[in-house]
């Protein structure tokens, strides 16, 4: 039923207790005190301390749900959504989105506002700001409660978490953090959004897998690669550029100062450049999504040719990495019918046996949404393991 949770009794292991029984009831809550004893190397007298602890502080409720056999259904551990709160932010090209969850990672709030062309970080982030902090007051959330927040860019994040480059945004050298640290004064990460979309799928769809690659296909192709279970950044922070790979030499220049680059020839710019020569009057992709049902013997080889270069583009990475599982995410999945068949043609002559053989590919079902869920995630991860220790404190998570 759960995986088997190593734990040891060194020092950093023991401080880390309180954690580790936390994230096992966030995994696998609601669950009895019984069944955390019985599927960890804890003691149930251990179990029972850190449960303690963890409800006297509030991280974690009772609650009857459970499997009943009859009579007295057994008392569960949930953890308790209402101790924090996580607001995720993404940066896309035309919007800016605000989810609001609580410690279970369930959304309790939704914004969303337009980026007109040509609006910058000054214009564009006070008005995050204001939409976030409407966001909490009208979920009866104070900027107290919030453990932390997540924001996600369409770009290259430096280490020290600046936006230095997103063209398809046409920012530079962006500092994203900085208001909402200053408006809400709690840590506040900046990610990638490919690699933030790379955790939300591990964490809410293939939970079992350590080892995937999320392409997030939009205005630009955009990567995230998950090895041994922890994102892959590589020294600059920027690895998984997969979409500046040249497939094309002779290809169009691309905003990199690259030619023929992945993303030129199979991102939905792309597919709305060579869908414009059959249809010149689309307007953009959402009209082009309406349309393709209706049209699609004309469109058809539109859709061919991209799913080609998506299926090229998919066989280098998979080459590259063997990953159990690629996921083609970002809007481009809502296109995955008409483009899938030249998608798997293309990749299945490309991807090298041995590869092709173990691998999956998936296009998303998480919609737009594995961007945001990854940043909830990441903020969970990062920073509820330092409330947990500010509020338990040492002595509270000792061994016994
Ligand atoms: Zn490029």
């Amino acid at each position: 039923m759960f995986k088997r949770v190593p734990v040891g009794n060194s020092g950093f292991i023991r401080d880390m207790n309180a954690w580790s029984i936390f994230r096992l009831i966030d995994q696998y809550g609601p669950i009895s005190r019984k069944d955390l004893a019985a599927n960890t190397r804890y003691s149930a007298a251990t179990i029972t301390n850190h449960v303690k602890s963890l409800l006297d502080a509030g991280f974690v409720l009772e609650t009857s749900k459970g499997d009943s056999t009859g009579g007295r259904k057994p008392v569960h551990i949930a953890v308790n959504p209402r101790k924090a709160y996580i607001l995720g932010v993404e940066l896309e090209v035309g919007q800016v989105r605000l989810l609001l969850f609580n410690l279970c990672r369930t959304v309790v709030g939704s914004r969303s506002l337009p980026i007109q062309p040509g609006q910058g970080p000054a214009q564009v982030l006070p008005r995050a700001v204001a939409a976030a902090k409407d966001m909490l007051a009208a979920a009866g959330v104070s900027r107290e409660q919030l453990l932390g927040i997540g924001i996600g860019a369409p770009g290259q994040i430096s280490q020290e978490g600046v936006l230095t480059f997103a063209p398809n945004l046409g920012w530079k050298r962006a500092v994203l953090a900085e208001p909402f640290a200053a408006a809400f004064g709690c840590p506040v990460l900046v990610e990638n959004e490919a690699k933030a979309g790379a955790i939300g799928e591990r964490e809410w769809q293939y939970p079992q897998l350590d080892n995937l690659a999320y392409v997030s296909v939009k205005e630009g192709i955009g990567c995230g690669i998950l090895l041994a279970g922890h994102l892959y950044r590589g020294t600059s922070g920027s690895a998984g550029e997969f979409g500046h790979v040249p497939l094309k030499p002779d290809g169009r220049s691309c905003h990199c100062g690259g030619r023929g680059c992945w993303e030129t020839l199979a991102s939905e710019t792309a597919l709305l450049r060579k869908a414009r020569r059959v249809q010149p009057d689309l307007t953009g992709v959402d009209a082009l999504a309406a349309i393709a049902p209706l049209e699609l013997a004309k469109l058809q080889p539109v859709f061919e040719d991209v799913g080609h270069w998506l299926g090229i583009g998919a066989a280098v990475i998979v080459n590259a990495i063997a990953p159990e599982l690629l996921v083609i995410g970002g809007s481009m999945a809502r296109f995955a019918p008409w483009i899938f068949p030249a998608l798997a043609e293309a990749f299945a002559s490309q991807a090298l046996p041995a590869v092709r053989e173990t691998v999956q590919l998936e296009f998303s079902q998480m919609g737009d949404q594995a961007t945001l869920h990854g940043l909830g995630a990441l903020v969970f991860t990062e920073h509820a393991p330092v409330l947990l220790t500010r509020e338990l404190g040492e002595d509270a998570v000792a061994v016994t």
